[in-house]
């Protein structure tokens, strides 16, 4: 038996791809063209772990039950006609019998509906590799392009930054929008969240260009995390190449950079309270013990341009 399952792509032409390697199962889409027409049958790379698949292993978990569900009721509705076709013969059959007479109404049909299977909302950053063209969309930053498994760090990168910087030149917008259904207070507390996150965002897209891009000129594999400390990942880099961040960033740049990358780990692990450790290791004066950091957007777009302005000049190494 064959069941017409037909899967619709989002208004963008992108539809939900699911790793199957158990230890990763990383949810992207893909342009569905791009899909049909670029992608082989056997071969098929995840974007975060880099696993490689046949193209039939790709569902998501949502895909498939609502597969199963299409499956079912495809399945009763085949059913009932059948019971209504036997039953309503025997009825008509023992209709002037009588001694036994057996009455049928037809059920409730069930009819079959093909659902389409939708897709999970718009997602934020959008890749397109710079090697074969595919056009895929992730969370986040990924490293591998689906279709030829090019390591796209740089345009992981350059998309996720883009993305955080079309997001902070939003948040008065935004703030405007969420004045009006939630009430100053909550506005305010709502985009001071976004604000402080987006540290972290550009933190995340920093690390791991640079651990993709260190691993890419060595050979070797880093950690993430490696990069999170400015000191370290400026040695590891220094160690590989015999440069290091100096080449291209001035003393305070690297000062700011050191210091946001500090406020960034103060605001996701001491809720942006201020200790002796962070007054210590970011050498930021501006701020005593037990005072609660404040960001501004200013300070966003200066992180974002210093690792920028970094990441350009690694990329020569
Ligand atoms: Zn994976
Ligand atoms: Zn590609």
């Amino acid at each position: 038996m064959e069941i017409p399952i037909t899967i619709h792509s989002d208004e963008k032409g992108y539809f939900d791809r699911e790793c199957p390697n158990e230890n990763c199962l990383y949810t992207f889409k893909i342009n569905m063209q791009d899909w049909k027409e670029k992608i082989s049958d056997d071969e098929v790379h995840c974007p975060m772990c880099g696993h490689i698949d046949t193209a039939d292993k790709w569902w998501t978990q949502e895909q498939l039950e609502s597969m199963q569900e299409i499956a079912a009721s495809y399945a009763m509705s085949m059913i009932t006609k059948e019971l209504d076709k036997a039953f309503g013969k025997l009825a008509r059959s023992t209709r002037n019998n009588k001694f036994l007479k057996i009455t049928y109404k037809p059920s409730k049909k069930i009819t079959f509906q093909n659902n389409p299977i939708g897709q999970s909302e718009e997602w934020e950053t959008d890749i397109t590799c710079e090697k074969c063209g595919t056009r895929y969309s992730v969370i986040g930053s990924a490293y591998f392009c689906p279709c030829c498994g090019h390591n796209s760090a740089v345009s992981a990168f350059n998309e996720s930054t883009d993305s955080i910087e079309k997001m902070l030149k939003s948040l008065p917008e935004m703030k405007q929008l969420l004045t009006e259904s939630y009430g100053r207070d909550k506005a305010e507390t709502m985009c001071r969240g976004l604000l402080e996150s987006s540290l972290g965002d550009i933190v995340s897209s920093f690390q791991k260009f640079a651990s993709c891009h260190y691993d890419k000129l060595t050979g070797e594999i880093s950690r993430v995390n490696d990069f999170q400390i400015v000191e370290k990942g400026n040695q590891l880099f220094k160690d590989a190449t015999g440069k290091g961040y100096e080449e291209w960033l001035s003393d305070k740049e690297l000062h700011n950079m050191n210091m946001f990358f500090q406020r960034r780990h103060l605001i996701e692990h001491n809720n942006g309270m201020v200790d002796q450790k962070y007054v210590d290791k970011s050498g930021d004066n501006s701020y005593v013990i037990g005072q609660r950091l404040v960001i501004k957007e200013n300070d966003a777009y200066a992180l974002l341009a210093i690792i920028k302005k970094l990441a350009k000049g690694l990329m020569t190494l």
